[in-house]
């Protein structure tokens, strides 16, 4: 097909974020116009059903009426303001007060950035500060999983476990040090179970922790659910394994709830979900529906009081973003908290899982199919070229790509990691809609070789 204007335009002037750029000047980019519910239709009139959320995040769909007049009465009444300097504005108060309310375990203060890569950074500021405050200038060192995604800066994109984010980037940065991924079908040995398999990455953990010298490791972070690298769900074991480790080594856990926060799993935190215990939380994505850039990050009381006492020794907490925080993101931000409440988000979410997991697992049944997996209204399947054996195609035949292109072609918008189809569709999506989404998964998995 030839491209358009508005595709021709678009190649001339704008950068495509994980996008194949040596390929994108042939395909063009799809043109988003609009969007209704779970639906978004192109520049051409066509409709899908988005059934990723944009990017796992517009959890409340488009066109939420109350979200728009929440963030217009917010531009019209204050349109900007920082926090920095001892300033402050009422939509953030509103915002914290309603994040400790229902966090999955005890808050002191909320930290303000406009994205998730920026809170993660952030996570990783403030545990170094901690540490230097309370006199352990040696603990600095962070672990992270391989096919972690916890962002793009420098540091976050370190903490990252993924190849693209790494190489030729000169990344991770070496305070970051990656352990083993707890995705069982993937990376269980032969006659392993996945009681062993949680055993082996105690002990990988374990030895990584003595061979970095436990003095010198300060947290470890971690996704509940990975998301980006592929919806890998860990064994039901694996966090309070882990956290044993942690525990007895004084490493503190950070969750990093950026796609699982806010109902997406079927509880209010992936933390809770998967039995995580942590002491810090990011968030972003849901924490606005993705109306207006927004991330947090979640304090406990024992920070506070070091950052309190390192503040008072230089001078200042010399951190924080000029949009950390914006008002327009932190009115729609409590807006969309107050309406996973009213609307008992939740519980929808949790009316609908059983049928979204049925015909996910479902999937598992084709012949492309290795695994299909998923807590919630979160979920993947992974296509393999040996079902037996599970061996993974080629990643150059690019497989997962034309899958994805099926969908689009029938009107389905997901995301291809690799061989891994995700799914994470708006969470006001009803039975009929998780229907009609999986019977155009499924014709487009049977159009796929
Ligand atoms: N953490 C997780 C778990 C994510 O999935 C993402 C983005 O997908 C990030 C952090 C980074 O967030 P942002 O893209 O808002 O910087």
């Amino acid at each position: 097909m030839p491209l358009t204007n508005m595709q021709v335009r678009d190649l001339e002037n704008v950068v495509h974020p994980y996008t194949p750029l040596h390929k994108i000047r042939q395909t063009g980019p799809m043109m988003l116009d609009s969007g209704k519910g779970i639906f978004v239709r192109d520049d051409q009139g066509k409709e899908y059903i988005e059934a990723m959320s944009g990017l796992w995040c517009t959890g409340l769909g488009w066109g939420d009426e109350e979200l728009i007049e929440a963030g217009i009465e917010q531009l019209r009444k204050l349109a900007y303001y920082h926090n920095f300097a001892g300033k402050g504005t009422e939509p953030q108060v509103a915002l914290a007060e309603k994040l400790k309310e229902v966090a999955p375990v005890p808050i002191s203060k909320v930290f303000f950035t406009s994205s998730g890569s920026e809170a993660n950074d952030t996570q990783i500021k403030l545990v170094w500060y901690y540490n230097n405050a309370i006199g352990r200038p040696k603990k600095k060192k962070i672990i992270s999983r391989m096919k972690a995604y916890h962002g793009v800066t420098i540091a976050s994109a370190s903490l990252t476990g993924l190849p693209y984010n790494h190489i030729d980037w000169d990344l991770p940065l070496d305070f970051v040090k990656h352990t083993t991924c707890p995705h069982f079908y993937r990376f269980g040995e032969p006659g392993e179970t996945e009681e062993d398999f949680v055993a082996r990455l105690v002990r990988d953990l374990e030895e990584l922790i003595a061979r970095e010298g436990p003095d010198t490791v300060a947290a470890f972070i971690a996704e509940p659910i990975m998301g980006a690298g592929g919806v890998l769900v860990p064994p039901e074991t694996y966090f309070p394994a882990i956290q044993q480790v942690l525990d007895r080594h004084d490493i503190l856990l950070i969750d990093d709830e950026v796609i699982n926060g806010f109902c997406r799993t079927g509880n209010w935190w992936g933390a809770q979900t998967m039995n995580m215990k942590p002491h810090t939380i990011s968030s972003a994505k849901q924490l606005t529906s993705a109306y207006a850039p927004l991330g947090a990050v979640m304090i406990p009381d024992f920070m506070y009081e070091a950052m309190e006492q390192a503040s008072a020794k230089i001078g200042l907490f010399g951190h924080g973003f000029t949009y950390g925080g914006h008002p327009l993101g932190a009115a729609i931000g409590a807006k969309t908290l107050e309406i996973y409440q009213k609307r008992n988000i939740l519980d929808h979410v949790r009316g609908v899982t059983p049928t979204f997991l049925k015909r996910l697992h479902a999937l598992a049944d084709h012949p492309l199919v290795g695994e299909a997996r998923g807590r919630g209204l979160l979920g993947a399947a992974e296509l393999v070229a040996d079902k037996t054996t599970r061996r993974p195609f080629d990643p150059k035949a690019g497989v997962g790509a034309q899958c994805a292109k099926f969908m689009e072609k029938h009107g389905l918008i997901v995301r291809a990691i690799g061989e891994s189809i995700a799914l994470c569709p708006p969470m006001i999506i009803t039975e009929d809609e998780v229907g009609e989404l999986f019977d155009r998964y499924e014709r487009a998995l049977d159009e796929t070789e």
